[in-house]
């Protein structure tokens, strides 16, 4: 009735029309508005009888209109195919096919060596088995301090998320990397640790170096070739970097778990001693300083020439292990070393390789049968004199018994490493930290021994920690906030953990008190087994006396109880303890005086000759743990006393330190996927990958992530958040639950949920959200 003023002007008027259909036309391109209706219109009609270049126009903009509509369809598309960035994203995302469509999407990304998806917060990563040049300085950039959803899925923004929310909430973090063995654990843990370093702007190079070289020079010790890794971790390892309040990066703290020390003495067909045996020889052998260490160099010590000719072959004809030592020499200088701690090290490297070399002959007399004496005495001296102690009494230590009857010491240890000093000191100051946990993948070989089973059992619990946050956790949040959420069925590996750590019925349990009996066999332990853990996840097959089988969440394994009595008591008998700490060499000697009795009664000197290379536990500090939020064992208290210490204990108590480090950060899951066997880049087993999704419950994890809020914000912080796409700047509303709803109503988004206290929301809400608050 009132034509605007530019009605008066027709060709301004056109111009400002089809301005105003096209805005239409591109903010919803599915509820545009009709042109032919509007042709229709009293006031069109009015100016279409004016002017009938219009109806021209019009046309045109139909036409235009029909193009609209096909550009929004492929942003539509190019929306989809985004999806699988976000699995949890697509709302509509059809779960039939479930498994397999992620598979899908994840092998179309992986040959277009997209390695990373994300499913909800957690990050998968298949292992490329190759180079990828997409971890250079310039991607540190693009991942520092930006949305998630800017830029493609990556590992550096897994850590510049933790990074973020330390700083944001000054609160702990803890990044656990879990998958198999070869998935990509310790490679991920590396390149974590490289962009928090760069996030945490060590400007300082000392300092950034120093953190660098910590991981290459652990791993040369506890890392070694298997079967399934030629770098396999053999240990669990929690790095902890410490940030300042603002977050400069301060430092890093390391703590080492459950070492498989066995592995010095012994190797299974195939695998290797730790890498530093041969990085040291080769290194020595090279710069010819053998000799000065007592080592043969005709023949590797027969503790790292387990493929006869092999070893050899490979340090004569190249140089790697060789360059190898180097690099561990120079990490050594870099992290701190002095020269004389160096020394110290390899003196005790290349004196464990001389004490595999003793021999050992029974001297059958009439009275004597059991005696055993050193055929080679030049080795025993050779060790003795590389470890710094007397020959004699190594020989008396490994070839006399030791009994020790009641009343075990335990030695307190007094001596306080200085970097440990330093570093707790360093730990006192600093407010938060993010904690990178790389641990041991699952392992199921043809042969599986004890250590196996620690290492399952470790994986077991990771397992349990990363169920307990996405399912139970969460879904205990929608019960006390009283929503009525879905329930995912997941599976709930804890009645396993139960029969592994229940005391006094549990496996290690089991195990200990039979460890007990000196009349006990590896077999009578089955036979223990099997009458007391009556449950579906353990069987024994038959025929086979040795063996039993667990159903582990990752899959069945078979396990052989060989020697399991022998490697649980870990005996070292006092009196190489005692010859040992007499050593002028002062690491060893404070080595030896951590707090351990070990009594025992070994019946062949040369299982003590084993023992004696084995390296002790560290030191157990109790007090400060507390996990009884994960229920699973009791107070740590209980195993401080402890009067003797088995294997099993130490490796119960380890367990339970890492938790208590790791309960107190909020998780970011980074779940490595192997796929394929062969290492091989750009293979995608699809049921290799199929079982690895499957038994990491990640099917059930876009399901909660999907019918889940992955975010949950409470009234205050939202509307503080949000309150502009509903009030006026000025405004200050308070953060009640009818102010959330006014600004979700505002926003027209669907889906989202108000709880007791909380706004509950889905990943792809608070992207919308502040695409909002932008445009505002
Ligand atoms: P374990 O449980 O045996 O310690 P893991 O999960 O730690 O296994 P890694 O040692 O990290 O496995 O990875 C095995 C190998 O896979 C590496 O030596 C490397 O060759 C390759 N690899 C893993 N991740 C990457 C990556 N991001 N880029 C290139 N190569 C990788
Ligand atoms: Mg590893």
């Amino acid at each position: 009735r009132n034509p605007p003023p530019t009605l008066l002007h027709p060709e301004k008027w056109c111009r400002g029309f089809n301005h105003f259909i096209s805005q239409c036309l591109i903010k919803d391109f599915e509820k545009r508005p009709s042109v032919t209706h509007l042709l229709e219109h009293p006031f069109i009609k009015q100016v279409h009888g004016k002017d009938m270049s219009l109806q021209k126009q019009l046309a045109e903009l139909i036409q235009e209109q029909q193009q609209l509509g096909s550009v929004a369809k492929t942003r539509h598309e190019r929306i989809h195919t985004r999806r699988p960035y976000h699995v949890d994203r697509a709302d509509k995302y059809s779960l039939d096919d479930d498994l397999d469509t992620i598979i899908q999407q994840l092998q179309k990304r992986y040959a277009d060596l997209q390695i990373y998806t994300y499913v909800g917060d957690i990050l998968i990563a298949l292992n490329p088995f190759q180079n990828l040049s997409i971890y250079s300085p310039q991607f540190s950039k693009l991942y520092h301090g930006v949305k998630r959803s800017s830029n493609p899925p990556h590992i550096f923004a897994s850590a510049d998320a933790a990074y973020q929310s330390m700083v944001t909430f000054s609160k702990d973090q803890c990044i656990i990397i879990s998958g198999e063995s070869g998935a990509g654990k310790t490679e991920s843990a590396h390149l974590i640790v490289q962009h928090l370093t760069f996030l945490g702007k060590a400007n300082n190079r000392a300092l950034r170096e120093k953190i660098l070289q910590v991981n290459p020079l652990v791993e040369a010790f506890g890392n070694a070739c298997t079967a399934i890794n030629d770098n396999s971790s053999r240990f669990g390892k929690y790095l902890e970097m410490m940030f300042t309040p603002t977050g400069a990066v301060m430092g890093a703290k390391i703590s080492e778990y459950l070492l498989e020390k066995s592995r010095v003495v012994k190797q299974a067909v195939g695998e290797k001693n730790f890498h530093i045996f041969y990085y040291i020889y080769a290194g020595l052998y090279h710069q010819k300083k053998l000799s000065e260490y007592r080592l043969p160099d005709k023949k590797p010590p027969r503790y790292i020439d387990n493929e006869t000719g092999r070893v050899m072959h490979d340090i004569v004809t190249k140089d790697s292990y060789g360059r190898q030592f180097e690099a561990i020499q120079h990490c050594f200088r870099i992290i701190g070393f002095t020269d004389e701690e160096v020394y110290s090290v390899y003196r005790i490297l290349t004196g464990i390789l001389n004490t595999g070399n003793i021999e050992f002959a029974a001297i059958s007399s009439q009275h004597q049968t059991d005696k055993s004496e050193v055929p080679n005495p030049e080795a025993l001296d050779n060790a003795a004199a590389l470890l710094s102690i007397g020959s004699e009494e190594l020989q008396e230590a490994l070839t006399s018994h030791c009994v020790v009857t009641r009343g075990e010491t335990i030695i307190r240890t007094n001596t306080v490493d200085k970097a440990a000093d330093v570093r707790d000191a360093i730990n006192a100051e600093s407010g938060m930290n993010v904690g990178i946990l790389d641990i041991f993948g699952f392992e199921n070989f043809t042969r599986n021994s004890f250590e196996q089973l620690c290492i399952n059992i470790a994986n077991e619990q990771i397992q349990f920690y990363f169920n307990q946050h996405i399912f139970a956790l969460e879904q205990m949040e929608y019960q006390s906030e009283g929503i009525d959420a879905t329930t995912v069925e997941y599976e709930d590996n804890r009645p396993l953990l139960d029969m592994f750590l229940q005391k006094p019925m549990g496996l290690l349990s089991l195990l200990d008190e039979e460890s007990r009996f000196p009349q006990a066999t590896d077999l009578t332990l089955v036979d223990k087994f099997e009458d007391n853990l009556r449950c579906k996840y353990f069987w024994r097959p038959k025929g086979v006396e040795l063996s039993f089988g667990i159903q582990h969440y990752a899959g069945k394994v078979l396990y052989d109880a060989s020697a399991f009595l022998e490697k649980n008591r870990d005996t070292l008998p006092a009196d190489v303890v005692v010859v040992l700490r007499t050593s002028e060499n002062k690491l060893l000697q404070q080595l030896f005086s951590s707090p351990l009795t070990k009594t025992g009664n070994l019946a062949q000197a040369r299982a003590r000759v084993t023992a004696a290379s084995r390296s002790l536990p560290p030191q157990l500090s109790a007090g400060r743990i507390k996990v009884d939020t994960m229920e699973v064992m009791r107070h740590p208290e209980e195993t401080t006393n402890m009067k003797r210490q088995t294997m099993a204990s130490y490796f119960r108590y380890s367990l339970m330190d890492l938790l208590s480090k790791m309960v107190v950060g909020q998780p970011h899951f980074i779940r490595c996927i192997k796929p394929n066997d062969d290492r091989e880049a750009l293979m995608f087993s699809h049921e290799r990958v199929l079982l690895q999704l499957r038994y990491t419950g990640i099917l059930e994890t876009v399901k909660i992530r999907q019918k889940g809020y992955s975010h949950r914000i409470l009234f205050e912080e939202f509307v503080k958040r949000y309150y502009y796409l509903a009030f006026k700047a000025h405004e200050t509303p308070l953060g009640s639950r009818e102010n959330c709803l006014a600004i979700l109503e505002k926003s027209k988004l669907d889906n989202w949920i108000l709880g007791k206290t909380k706004v509950f929301l889905k990943y792809y809400h608070i992207e919308q959200l502040n695409l909002f608050l932008r445009e505002v």
